[in-house]
């Protein structure tokens, strides 16, 4: 495999409207499959990566769904167990018309939480040329975290390298703590790809073009600082670069971090130059938005590559 990626796997169980909170009674929608790595990794296969996952899921429906969906769009689900005893993750979720969600979380202590040393097959992650961390799975519990460190420490032993999107949330940990956990996979990946707020948060430099610029300091070669609507930044030790966005009504902006995230590895793989690879990350991430629920935006090559001919980049 190309790319693999590994953490948590889990369904989204939405509101139905915006303003409407989780703790009343009302309609809700999905499931949809989710999981922060498991949008990246759906994405990457959908552009034709050849790509795997480490993950598990429930022996019940909402695992059985995850795996199909990922299965049907081109991942290797080889490394996904079905646990026969443990629930899948589930998470529920309400928008705000202010565009802040609330999330209330079944995850930790689910499937999505298991990780066995079974699913630590060296010679599959010793094959792999981009391994994609998500901050999240950082956070889900220790064995996740110890899981995801030997991943990378095997990976680039074996001469693959390592991209990390720190999607940390601060009302779920401290900063402190996000800094720690972070900085073993920070100071050993080739890529990060994070937002203006995470930037800030791991560097405590109020400014994110001046956080961006010192995240290059902790280790990686490449920051892409995601920045919306307004598109994204990327910074090397030689260069900075403005790659604008491309205008698109958002239905729902989640998980499109995510799948900037995979336009942009996908470029890399492809070995062109980093405006290009800027401008089809910016292409992926701006489809992403215009569908409801968290992977269902998940592009095609086909549909990328006719939003880059039809668009410049340009606002
Ligand atoms: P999340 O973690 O919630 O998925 P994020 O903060 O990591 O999001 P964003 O900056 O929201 O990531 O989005 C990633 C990329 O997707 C942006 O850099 C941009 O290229 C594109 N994008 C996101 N929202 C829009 C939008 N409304 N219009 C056009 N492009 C967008
Ligand atoms: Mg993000």
């Amino acid at each position: 495999m190309l790319v693999v990626s590994m953490g948590e796997l889990l369904v989204e169980i939405m509101r139905e409207r915006v303003d409407e909170p989780l703790g009343v009674a009302g309609t809700f929608v999905g499931p949809f499959p989710s999981g922060a790595p498991a949008i990246f990794i759906d994405t990457v296969a959908r552009l034709g990566i050849p790509c795997g996952f480490i993950g598990s899921v429930g022996k019940d429906d909402f695992g059985r769904l995850i795996v199909k969906r990922l299965k049907e769009d081109g991942v290797d689900t080889t490394h996904i167990q079905l646990l026969p005893d443990c629930t899948t993750g589930v998470a529920f979720v309400a928008y705000s018309g202010d565009g802040t969600r609330k999330f209330i979380y079944h995850i930790s202590r689910a499937a999505s939480g298991k990780i066995s040393d079974g699913q630590f097959d060296s010679s599959y992650l010793s094959k792999v040329k981009y391994l994609h961390i998500m901050g999240s799975s950082l956070s889900v519990n220790e064995a996740w975290r110890k899981a995801c460190y030997k991943a990378a420490e095997i990976v680039k032993e074996s001469g693959g390298k390592i991209s990390f999107d720190p999607n940390l949330r601060p009302e779920l940990l401290d900063i402190g703590k996000i800094r720690e956990i972070s900085e073993p996979i920070l100071s050993s990946c080739e890529i990060v790809l994070p937002s203006g707020e995470e930037a800030r948060m791991l560097t405590g430099i109020e400014d994110a073009d001046r956080a961006s610029q010192r995240l290059l300091e902790y280790g990686p070669s490449i920051v892409a600082l995601k920045r919306g609507r307004e598109g994204s930044w990327i910074y090397t030790k030689k260069d900075k670069l403005k790659a604008p966005s491309f205008s698109v009504e958002e239905i729902d902006p989640t998980g499109a971090g995510d799948c900037f995230d995979a336009g942009f590895i996908v470029g890399i793989l492809q070995g062109w130059p980093l405006e290009k690879v800027a401008r089809f990350a910016n292409a992926v991430g701006a489809l992403a938005v215009t569908k409801k629920g968290p992977m269902e935006g998940a592009p095609s090559l086909r549909e990328v590559e006719e939003m880059l001919r039809k668009k410049g980049g340009e606002k």
